[in-house]
C-alpha cells in the first residue's frame, strides 16, 4: 500500500459514492483517516456502503442533512456535484475546503504525473500521449476523466512508471496542492458555464493545472489561443508552447509541410492518419509531453502513422458504396460539430441534433457552406432547421430514430460524400450517454452495407 503524503486532514467528508468517492473513501481509511460517506442517492444494504462501514467508515446516505459536515475538515467532493447545492454553501460558510479524489492521487503518484486539460481534445491527447510513450517502450499507465480512477491508478503504479492524467475543470476546479510535473493546456472556450457561473470561474478551474507548479515543471500549452495564452503568463514552470501558425522556440510547431520539435523534424503530415486540424493541435500538444518524458521519434511516428481515431470522436466508421461515415457523436456543443466540419473538403450530409440546452446555433452557419443535405434528430430539431434553411442547406430532412436518419442520410449522399454524425447536442435527450448514441449510428451503417 502507498502511504498517503501531505495530506494533513484527518476527519474527512467523501460526497458522492461512484467510483473515485468509493476509492477516495478506501484509500484514507486505509491511510488511517477519519472518514464519513455521505450520498444522496445511494442504498444503505449497497454492498460498498457495507465494505466501507466494516473498515470503520460512517456512511449517511439518502440525503444531504447539514450535519454531515459537523466536525469535518475537509471535503473530497464527486466532481459532478454542483457547487451550489445548500451543503456545499453551508460548507463554504464554514471555511471548509472542498476538493477533488485527484488532490490524493497527486499525494501518491511519487514518479511525476502528467496532466491535460482543455475544453476540448482531452481524450483525444491523453490516448495520443499514452500511445506514444508505450510505443517508445516507457512505463505509462492512463487515469482520470477518460474513465479510470486517478487513486487506484495512482496506488497501483510501478517503479518509473508515468501516469497520464485526463482532468476535466470540475476535478481540478478547488485544487490545493496537486500538480502535475508535465501539464498540458489545450484551449480554453466558453463551456459549462452553468457549473461554473462565470467563464473567470470556468478559466482558474483551467489554469489550476499549473497554479502548484514550480520552475522544475513545465506547461505544454497552446500559443495559438488568445486566452491560454494570456492564462499562462503567471505560470512558474518551464513554458513548452506548440502553434500550427508559427514557429515557435522550445515547442512543437507544424509549416505547410511537417511537424517539428524545436527544431528537429518529426513527421511529414502527409503520413498522419488522424483527420482534421483540431487534431493537429491535439498532435503537437502530445508530441511535446511525450518527448519530455523521454518518447522516442520512432515511437512518435509509429503512432501517428498508425493512430486513426479514439471511438466517438471523427471516428471513420465504413465506405458504404463510396461514401465515408464517420462517427462524431462525442461533439456534444457547437464547437465541436465546426471543428469536424471544418476537417472535410468534400460535400458533407450532416446528422445533428440533441439535448436542447437552451442556446440557438447560429454560430454553426458559416460551417455549413460544404453541408449539401442535414438531416435532424432530437430536440433542437426546429432550431437546427431554422440555421439550416438561413444557411441554404439544399436538402433538410427530419429524423425520429438513428437507423431512420442514417438510412435519409445514405439516400441524401452519393459517391464521393462524407456522411457525418456531429450532433453540436449533448445526447441525454434520447440516450444514455453518446458512446450510446454513437454506437447506434455505427451499428446503423452496418446494417445499410
Ligand atoms: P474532450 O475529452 O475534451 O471532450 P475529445 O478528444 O473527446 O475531447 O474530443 C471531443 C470533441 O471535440 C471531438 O468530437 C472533436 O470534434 C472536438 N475536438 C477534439 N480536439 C479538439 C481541439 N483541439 N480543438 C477543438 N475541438 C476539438
Amino acid at each position: 500500500m502507498k502511504e498517503l503524503a501531505n495530506f494533513p486532514y484527518v476527519h474527512v467528508l467523501v460526497l458522492g459514492l461512484a467510483k473515485s468517492g468509493t476509492a477516495a473513501a478506501r484509500l484514507l481509511l486505509q491511510n488511517g483517516r477519519k472518514v464519513r460517506v455521505n450520498d444522496k442517492n445511494a442504498n444503505d444494504d449497497d454492498a460498498i456502503v457495507d465494505e466501507l462501514k466494516s473498515m470503520g467508515a460512517e456512511v449517511v446516505t439518502g440525503s444531504h442533512p447539514l450535519s454531515v459536515l459537523d466536525g469535518v475538515e475537509i471535503i473530497i467532493k464527486n466532481p459532478g456535484i454542483p457547487y451550489d447545492t445548500p451543503l456545499l454553501k453551508e460548507a463554504c460558510r464554514r471555511d471548509i475546503p472542498v476538493i477533488t479524489e485527484i488532490e490524493l492521487a497527486g499525494s501518491l503518484s511519487d514518479t511525476g504525473m502528467i496532466g491535460i486539460t482543455g475544453s476540448n481534445g482531452k481524450t483525444t491527447t491523453t490516448t495520443l500521449t499514452t500511445e506514444m510513450l508505450k510505443a517508445s517502450d516507457r512505463k505509462v499507465k492512463v487515469a482520470g476523466n477518460i474513465g479510470y480512477v486517478a487513486t487506484e491508478v495512482a496506488q497501483s503504479l510501478v517503479k518509473n512508471e508515468k501516469m497520464v492524467l485526463e482532468l476535466s475543470s470540475f476535478q481540478l476546479m478547488g485544487v490545493q496542492t496537486f500538480k502535475p510535473n508535465i501539464a498540458v493546456l489545450l484551449n480554453i472556450f466558453r463551456a459549462h458555464l452553468d457549473y461554473h457561473k462565470t467563464f473567470e470561474n470556468y478559466k482558474k478551474a483551467k489554469c489550476n493545472i499549473f497554479a502548484n507548479q514550480t520552475a522544475d515543471d513545465y506547461l505544454v500549452y497552446n500559443a495559438d489561443d488568445p486566452t491560454v495564452a494570456e492564462s499562462v503568463t503567471t505560470a512558474n514552470s518551464v513554458k513548452i508552447p506548440f502553434s500550427l501558425n508559427k514557429q515557435v522556440k522550445n515547442g512543437a510547431w507544424a509549416d505547410d509541410m511537417s511537424i517539428y520539435f524545436k527544431n528537429e523534424k518529426i513527421i511529414d503530415k502527409a503520413e498522419i492518419v488522424l483527420t482534421g486540424d483540431h487534431n493537429l493541435e491535439n498532435i503537437l500538444a502530445a508530441i511535446c509531453a511525450a518527448k519530455l518524458s523521454g518518447a522516442t521519434n520512432q515511437g512518435i511516428c509509429h503512432v501517428l502513422r498508425t493512430f486513426t481515431a479514439v471511438r466517438h470522436r471523427l471516428q471513420f466508421v465504413s465506405n458504404v458504396h463510396g461514401r465515408l461515415f464517420y462517427n462524431d457523436s462525442k461533439a456534444t456543443n457547437i464547437l465541436a460539430a465546426q471543428k469536424a466540419l471544418a476537417s472535410f473538403n468534400q460535400p458533407v450530409i450532416l446528422l445533428a441534433g440533441g439535448l436542447d440546452r437552451g442556446n440557438e446555433f447560429d454560430d454553426l452557419k458559416p460551417y455549413l457552406e460544404q453541408v449539401k443535405g442535414i438531416v435532424l434528430i432530437g430536440e433542437t430539431k426546429e432550431k437546427l432547421k431554422r440555421v439550416a434553411l438561413e444557411a441554404g442547406v439544399p436538402f433538410i430532412k427530419m429524423a425520429d430514430k438513428m437507423d431512420d436518419a442514417v438510412q435519409q442520410a445514405y439516400d441524401l449522399s452519393e459517391a464521393g460524400d462524407v456522411v457525418l454524425l456531429s450532433p453540436a447536442c449533448a445526447s441525454w435527450d434520447q440516450y444514455q450517454t453518446f458512446e450510446e448514441r454513437g454506437d447506434m449510428f455505427i451499428q446503423a451503417v452496418h446494417t445499410l452495407l
